[in-house]
C-alpha cells in the first residue's frame, strides 16, 4: 500500500495550500480530490484577495496570504495581479466607516488610502457620480482568476514539490492504526499516511457524518452574475461597494457600526444578502455578485439547485446604480460554502485525524496563510 507523510482529501484552496506548504517543508504528500477537476467554491468565486476585509487573526492570514501568492506567482504564474481593492462609500455612514477603518489600518501600518469622490471618478470614471461619497484603497491587495489559480497551483505542486495528486477519488474512510491511518476510497483503493487532513468544503455526509452533523455548519448559497466584457472599459483590481461596507467583519469592528441604520432601498437587498462586488477578469468580462441565502449544512439541498431570477435581477438593478456601463449577462451561476459562528471548523477525530472546513467567504484572501500555520502546528505536535 503507498505511503505517505500527509493526505490530504479535497483540493479546494484549502487542502491545496495545506499539500503545498507540507511538501514544502519536505514531507510525501498525497492530495486526494473526488472530481475529475475542483469545481467548488474555489473555481466559483471572483478571486479577490482582500485581507482588509476581515478581522482579527484572518486579517493576519490575509495579509500573509498577499505575500504567499507573490511568493508563487515569481516561480509560475498563478495570474495574481496586484491591482488593488477598493471599497466606494455611497453615504455619509459608510463613508465614516470607511474613515474610521482607514485609521485602524494606518495605526497598525496596513497601506490604505482615503479617496475623495473626485479621485474616486478621476481613477473608476465608470462610477456613477451620485452614487460615490468616497473611496477607501488599499493598493498592495490582489485579485486572481480562480479557475486557473488552483490548476495551476495544483500542476505546481505536483511538479515543483512532487505531491501525489490524484482527482477523481472519493475518499469514504479514514481510519487510525499502529501504523498511522488507512485511508479508503470508493473503489476500495487504499493509501497509508502518518496523517490526515480533511478539507472537504461543504460535503458533510461522506467522511465522519456524525461529527459533521454536530459540528453547527451553515451552508450559504451565493448567486453571481458574469457580464460581457466592455469596448475600452478598464476596472482595475476588486471593486467593492456600499453595501460591502456594511457587510464585511472589519467595518464592524469600527465604533460607528454599532449605531449604522438601514436606508429603506437596502433592506429588500439585505433580506437576500446582496452586496455587490466587481471583478474585471483578464478577459475583460466582469463577475458582479453576490447574495446569500442559508440552510444548515446537513439540509443544503433545501437551497434548491436553482438560481432564482428576483435576486439576480435585484443585484443587477444595484450595479447599475453604481456604474455607467451596460451589464450584458452572459451566464449566472451558484457557489456554496460553508461556514460557522466560529469562524472555521478545526476538529481532531483522532490526533492524526484532523478536519479543516467552514471557512466561508474568506477562503480564497487568506486560505494560504492560514494553511501555513496549520502545517506548521502540525510539525510542532
Ligand atoms: C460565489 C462565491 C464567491 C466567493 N468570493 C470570494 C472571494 O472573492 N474572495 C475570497 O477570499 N473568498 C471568496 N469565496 C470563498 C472561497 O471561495 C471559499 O472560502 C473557498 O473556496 C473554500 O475552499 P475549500 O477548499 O474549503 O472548499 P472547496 O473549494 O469546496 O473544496 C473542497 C473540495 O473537497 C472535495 N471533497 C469533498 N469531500 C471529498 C471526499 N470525501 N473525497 C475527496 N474529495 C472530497 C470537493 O470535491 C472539493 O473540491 C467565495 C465563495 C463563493 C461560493
Amino acid at each position: 500500500m503507498p505511503s505517505y507523510d500527509l493526505i490530504v482529501i479535497g483540493a479546494g484552496t484549502l487542502g491545496t495550500f495545506h499539500a503545498y506548504h507540507a511538501a514544502k517543508a519536505g514531507q510525501r504528500v498525497l492530495l486526494l480530490e473526488k472530481d475529475r477537476y475542483p469545481i467548488g467554491a474555489t473555481v466559483r468565486n471572483f478571486g479577490q484577495v482582500v485581507p482588509s476585509g476581515l478581522a482579527g487573526r484572518w486579517f493576519d492570514y490575509g495579509r500573509r496570504s498577499l505575500e504567499i501568492y507573490q511568493e508563487i506567482q515569481q516561480q509560475t504564474d498563478l495570474t495574481v495581479r496586484q491591482n488593488g481593492t477598493i471599497y466606494i462609500a455611497s453615504d455619509a455612514d459608510e463613508w465614516a466607516l470607511a474613515n474610521e477603518l482607514h485609521d485602524r489600518y494606518q495605526r497598525i501600518g496596513y497601506t490604505s488610502e482615503l479617496l475623495s469622490k473626485t479621485q474616486c471618478l478621476v481613477k473608476y470614471p465608470s462610477l456613477q457620480p451620485d452614487y460615490v461619497a468616497g473611496g477607501l484603497y488599499f493598493p498592495q491587495e490582489m485579485s486572481v482568476e480562480p479557475e486557473q489559480m488552483i490548476n495551476r497551483l495544483l500542476a505546481y505542486v505536483q511538479q515543483k514539490y512532487s505531491v501525489d495528486y490524484r482527482p477523481g477519488s472519493v475518499v469514504i474512510d479514514a481510519e487510525s492504526n499502529s501504523a498511522g491511518v488507512t485511508v479508503t476510497l470508493s473503489n476500495r483503493t487504499q493509501f497509508q499516511g502518518g496523517r490526515v487532513l480533511i478539507c472537504s468544503g461543504h460535503e458533510v455526509r461522506l467522511l465522519f457524518p456524525d461529527v459533521l452533523a454536530g459540528a453547527n455548519l451553515v451552508v450559504s448559497k451565493l448567486q453571481m452574475l458574469l457580464a460581457e466584457p466592455v469596448a475600452g472599459l478598464e476596472l482595475p483590481g476588486n471593486i467593492l461597494t456600499g453595501l460591502t461596507i456594511r457587510r464585511y467583519e472589519a467595518f464592524q469592528e469600527c465604533p460607528s457600526y454599532a449605531n449604522l441604520p438601514t436606508p429603506d432601498n437596502l433592506a429588500e437587498l439585505k433580506k437576500w444578502g446582496i452586496h455587490i462586488l466587481f471583478k474585471q477578469a483578464t478577459d475583460g468580462s466582469i463577475i458582479v455578485g453576490d447574495s446569500h441565502e442559508y440552510a444548515k449544512a446537513t439540509e443544503a439541498e433545501d437551497l434548491g439547485y436553482h438560481t432564482q431570477d428576483y435576486i439576480n435581477e435585484l443585484m443587477l438593478a444595484e450595479a447599475q446604480r453604481i456604474v455607467t456601463f451596460p451589464l450584458t449577462i452572459r451566464k449566472t451561476w451558484a457557489g456554496f460554502y460553508s461556514q460557522t459562528k466560529d469562524e472555521i471548523f478545526e476538529y481532531d477525530v483522532t490526533d492524526n485525524i484532523h478536519i479543516i472546513t467552514g471557512i466561508g467567504g474568506k477562503g480564497m484572501s487568506s486560505g494560504a496563510g492560514f494553511a501555513e500555520a496549520t502545517i506548521g502546528r502540525f510539525a510542532t505536535n
